[in-house]
């Protein structure tokens, strides 16, 4: 499941762009998109090795990797359950989550805070059961987040990628480093206040001057939208033919096209901006279209 990808590099047309890009990161897998794929690839691998069946893992109610460890589950004959933040609802999200076959355990935001605790709690005795950190956060990320720049045919000048927890953005720049480009890694936080990205990052690989972190492209913080992101949404679609979602990869062009206007990066240079996945998620949003 983890060997062969469908990831291709595009070029679209968006103005005032010569040279834009896209790594299609979202035509990985409809469930187990875009980094989600990544991340999970190095971990399953472990799991694999240390003979564990149950994976363990915790997100909010419209988590990406809730999705892609449920179905990355279900594929590899394992089972899984999700610590889930908050009080108990239903949305499309987790309907595919319980499809896949996964244990939903519905969390309040006090217990939820301390993973490792909830973990030994209720599967200290569970020996098949595997933990996986919210998002899938890990050394095994990284490794596979890295593998993206491998598969670059040439090198572009600058190279955008949406952040929530900054462990692709880790991957992504150690990836830059072992490759010895001199491309500029720029960083999009969708959170509010998310310099803490720096600190993630250094956990896995030293900072260099590759890395631009964008801190005010956050549209109010996460999952926040406000109707100029929407209409750019509706625009950048309708001309480009690709997708987004409100929550990343919408942020992310926005900054793109916002940094040309700015005209810190020229309309000339090689962009490649990587489309992280996450489609799914539009479909939790859809009233604010
Ligand atoms: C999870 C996710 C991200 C953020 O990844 P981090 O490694 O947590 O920074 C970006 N884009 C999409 C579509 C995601 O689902």
């Amino acid at each position: 499941m983890f060997e062969e990808i469908y990831s291709p590099v595009q070029k679209i047309t968006f103005t005032p762009f010569n040279n834009l890009f896209v790594k299609r990161d979202d035509l990985i897998d409809p469930y187990i998109s875009g980094n989600k794929w990544r991340k999970l690839k190095y971990i399953l691998a472990k799991v694999e090795k240390e003979k564990k069946t149950h994976l363990v893992t915790f997100g909010g109610a419209y988590s990406n990797h809730l999705l892609a460890t449920a179905a990355a589950a279900s594929r590899s004959g394992l089972k899984s359950t999700a610590f889930v933040r908050g009080e108990e609802v239903k949305n499309e999200m987790l309907l595919l989550c319980s499809l896949f076959g996964m244990k939903l355990v519905f969390t309040d935001r006090e217990s939820y805070r301390d993973k490792h605790t909830l973990f030994q709690q209720h599967f200290a005795n569970d020996h098949q059961a595997y933990f996986i950190d919210e998002g899938g956060a890990s050394a095994e990320a990284i490794i596979g987040c890295a593998e993206l720049i491998k598969e670059l045919a040439e090198p572009y000048d600058h190279i955008f990628c949406a952040a929530g927890t900054g462990t692709t953005a880790a991957g992504l720049l150690s990836g830059i480093q072992q490759n010895g480009l001199n491309t500029k890694l720029h960083i999009i936080p969708v959170l509010k206040g998310a310099s803490f990205i720096k600190e993630e990052i250094t956990k896995y690989t030293p900072l260099s001057h590759h890395l631009i972190l964008h801190l005010d492209y956050h549209f109010g913080g996460y999952a926040k939208t406000t109707p100029e992101l929407i209409s750019f949404i509706k625009t950048f679609t309708a001309k480009t033919g690709l997708l987004l979602d409100p929550v990343y990869t919408s942020k992310m062009f926005y900054a793109i096209q916002d940094l040309a206007q700015q005209g810190i990066i020229s309309e000339d240079e090689s962009v490649l901006a990587i489309h992280t996945g996450g489609l799914i998620g539009l479909f939790g949003m859809k009233d604010k279209f």
